[in-house]
């Protein structure tokens, strides 16, 4: 049987970074989403993501695809059910990076699930490295920086939350939650 993570937090957290150095790890598989987003420059189609029409996901809703979706800055995202079923199935560890609407569903459906909130050193730092992500428009940063405000208010319905200063230190505390060192 499977553990089941969730890795959330606002957007520039360090979610997708820490993700991509866990799954160094040969047991650890992440979960890849759908979404109407477009995809940035440095993104693949069937990789960072399965990007589709919104008439394509909203099929997907209407048929039961999604273990759970939801709206975030103007686009769906949502976690494909059978996949997460399948990896649900073996001995591995499946990340789903998702945010918070998306990760109650989760937590309602999945009880087991351990469930991670990544936080910025501060907001400052958060805009910064935002900013310096360089893939998101001005606007577009000052939009995820607003929604941040409201996802800090969900920290205290995870399980863990972890400061993301250090990367390799938050790597390792992660790690150790997880039961890999
Ligand atoms: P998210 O997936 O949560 O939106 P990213 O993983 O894309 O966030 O990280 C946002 C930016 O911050 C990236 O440019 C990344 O390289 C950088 N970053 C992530 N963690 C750290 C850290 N601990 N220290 C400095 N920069 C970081
Ligand atoms: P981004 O556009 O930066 O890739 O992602 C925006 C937000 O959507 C992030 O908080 C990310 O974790 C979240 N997200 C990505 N995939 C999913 C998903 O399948 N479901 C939900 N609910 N959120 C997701």
């Amino acid at each position: 049987m499977g553990k089941l993570v969730i890795i959330s937090g606002p957007s520039g957290s360090g979610k997708t970074t820490i993700c991509k150095l866990l799954e160094k790890d040969p047991q650890v598989k992440k979960s890849i989403s759908v979404t109407t987003r477009l995809p940035r420059h440095n993104e693949k189609n069937g990789k960072a993501y399965h990007f589709v029409s919104t008439k394509e996901f909203e099929e997907m809703i209407r048929n039961g695809e999604l273990a759970e979706y939801a709206e975030y800055c103007g686009s769906y995202y949502g976690t494909p059910m059978n996949a997460l079923r399948e990896a649900l199935a073996k001995d591995i560890i499946y990340l789903l990076e998702i945010e918070v609407q998306g990760s109650l569903l989760i937590m309602e459906k999945f009880p087991e699930v351990i469930s991670i909130f990544l936080l910025p050193p501060d907001k400052k730092t958060l805009g910064q490295r935002l900013m310096e992500r360089n893939t998101n428009k001005k606007q577009d940063v000052e939009l995820r920086l607003k929604v941040a405000d409201k996802e800090f208010e969900y920290t205290d319905r995870y399980k863990y939350s972890v400061v993301n200063d250090d990367l390799e230190v938050t790597v390792n505390t992660i790690r150790e939650i997880l039961g890999l060192t």
